[in-house]
């Protein structure tokens, strides 16, 4: 069978050996397109600048963003983040103005009072130095760096403790992204892991407390989630940092849930798998 194309190569045919008669079209396709995207792939083809006007110092800036539908969806973590094939867009979640100093995730940007401006101006701005330009990319150091800039902002301008925790929950992703795809030969790899499996823990931590605290006090849809995304997201957040029984509780809740999707009840039977395992 792997010889049955040979011959082909006076034609410019090279590379047939592999290729099977009776393949499905899709899964023909399907490899060709990874082949592709691992050849010609580079996160620069992902991204583009787009221009925001601060809502804070009213200056023009430029941020790197993700183009839409450019990176196909891999998996989804218990916790919801989302892993991409070719690259991961979680990076280029926080936008920064470099004038002033403000920051925050995308999908809060532009939403800034008055009195929020002025806090962020007092107390940001008076002491912010402009970042170097980082190039064509962001690096996961970039990455996490902006995002701490966010949460930083979310605290100062006093934001709904619903986007605090969900700055803490992207942080955390974004920490992950870079011990995941850290190169094996690192310098003291093993303890550069640890700390940073350490750091993504604290941003947990937080995320959990924040998303519990506005799950009493807020309304949904919750940082574009409904209640029983957010409930199951506590509840895996919970499980995460060993607060076992209350991870079950939360559980519990979106399994009796008449509105839960068989989805949602899907992942949250998932979490309920994981906490035996673990009590085993
Ligand atoms: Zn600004």
């Amino acid at each position: 069978m792997a010889n049955l194309f040979s011959g082909l190569e006076e034609f410019g045919l090279n590379n047939l050996s592999n290729i099977n008669i009776y393949d499905e079209q899709e899964k023909e396709e399907g490899n060709k397109d990874n082949k592709n995207s691992k050849v010609a792939f580079s996160e620069e083809d992902i991204i583009f600048d787009k221009t925001y006007n601060c809502p804070v110092c009213d200056s023009e800036f430029k941020s790197k963003m993700v183009k839409t539908g450019r990176v196909k969806l891999k998996s989804l973590d218990t916790d919801l983040r989302p892993q991409y094939l070719q690259a991961d867009p979680l990076k280029y979640d926080a936008v920064l103005c470099p004038h002033c100093g403000y920051a925050a995730l995308n999908r809060f940007f532009k939403y800034v009072t008055e009195t929020q401006a002025e806090l962020i101006k007092t107390n940001i701005t008076a002491k912010f130095k402009s970042p170097a330009d980082t190039g064509s990319i962001y690096s996961y150091d970039d990455a996490i760096a902006r995002h701490k800039m966010a949460l930083v902002n979310s605290i100062v301008k006093k934001a709904k403790v619903s986007e605090r925790a969900y700055t803490c929950l992207k942080t955390a992703w974004v920490i992950r992204g870079k011990y995941e795809s850290l190169p094996a030969d690192t310098p003291n790899y093993k303890k550069v892991i640890q700390k940073l499996i350490k750091e993504e823990m604290e941003f947990i931590n937080n995320a959990y407390e924040g998303f519990s605290e506005a799950f009493m006090k807020e309304s949904f849809p919750m940082c574009g989630m409904d209640e029983n995304t957010i409930t199951l997201l506590v509840a895996e957040l919970a499980r995460k940092i060993g607060k076992i029984d209350e991870s079950s509780r939360w559980i519990s809740k979106i399994l009796i849930s008449r509105d839960a999707s068989e989805r949602i009840k899907e992942k949250a039977r998932d979490i309920k798998e994981l906490i035996k395992e673990e009590k085993n």
